[in-house]
């Protein structure tokens, strides 16, 4: 089901419905159960990314392929983490990743490059991918009009070029929300969506302990891992868990796409 679908799907019941009412055929009332039903979908299509509703985002490392070369018989896993760039934390995670020689996704908030920009550097130069979480990522960015929302997008791909030399073909909606808007904003902007399968809600952990069972728990082939460096907590479990997947047989890769210029 997505959105165009539930639109027809919307229209023809209201057709027929309101040819069943006119001949008396039920009561009046029917007429609000579409409109009930179309409007609880509308919202779970927005919280819930991996439904695909407005667009169609890459939710699990499978889905890579569409893109790259995969190797099916791997134990493939991919690690993002959203919100930075953080002064301190990004450079934690780093120096972990490097350390295992491991490459994962970083969505960049546009505003938080200034002053950071020589680890917006280091991330290029150590061959992570850098992604685009919208520039201010407020509270209302899921109310913006399209134009609003793609200029986000725009001024957010520009700053990251102008410092990495890299523009990002990747986009990761802020707080996975999507709507009719932020998907023509995609589009407009010739953006693939990065949605997860793996969400670590490292963001309310309580503890390290919690955390990284959570993590060990849920890690299955082809996790797409959603992660937030700017959480302590995250960083302090980084090492931890990454032992964890690479005793488990683990491969963590990254999505290469084509049109990466
Ligand atoms: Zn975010």
């Amino acid at each position: 089901m997505n959105y165009k679908i539930l639109r027809i799907f919307f229209v023809l019941s209201f057709i027929g419905l309101a040819t069943l009412i006119s001949q008396k055929q039920i009561p009046m009332w029917w007429f609000f159960m579409p409109l009930v039903i179309y409007n609880l979908l509308l919202v779970l299509g927005a919280i819930f990314i991996r439904m695909n509703f407005y667009i169609h985002s890459v939710n699990s490392v499978e889905e890579f392929s569409a893109f790259m070369p995969l190797d099916a018989n791997a134990k493939n896993i991919c690690l993002t983490f959203d919100d930075g760039i953080h002064a301190v934390n990004t450079v934690r995670a780093l120096d972990i990743l490097k350390q295992f020689n491991i490459k994962a996704h970083f969505f960049i908030i546009g505003k938080n490059i200034e002053g950071n920009e020589a680890v917006l550097q280091r991330m290029q130069n150590e061959g992570h991918g850098i992604g685009n979480h919208s520039y201010t990522h407020s509270w209302n960015f899921d109310l913006k009009s399209t134009s609003a929302m793609e200029g986000e997008l725009v001024r957010t791909n520009d700053r990251i070029k102008e410092v990495s030399g890299v523009t990002p073909v990747i986009f990761r909606p802020p707080y996975g929300v999507t709507n009719p808007n932020l998907a023509r904003a995609i589009r407009n902007t010739q953006m693939i969506s990065m949605g997860w399968n793996l969400r670590s809600l490292d963001t309310v952990a309580k503890s390290t302990e919690e955390l990284l069972q959570k993590l060990k728990h849920k890690t299955k082939p082809n996790a797409l891992v959603l992660l937030h460096e700017r959480c302590d907590i995250t960083v302090d479990v980084l090492t931890d868990y990454i032992d964890y997947c690479l005793r488990e047989g683990y491969t963590f890769v990254t999505l290469k796409t084509p049109h990466e210029v």
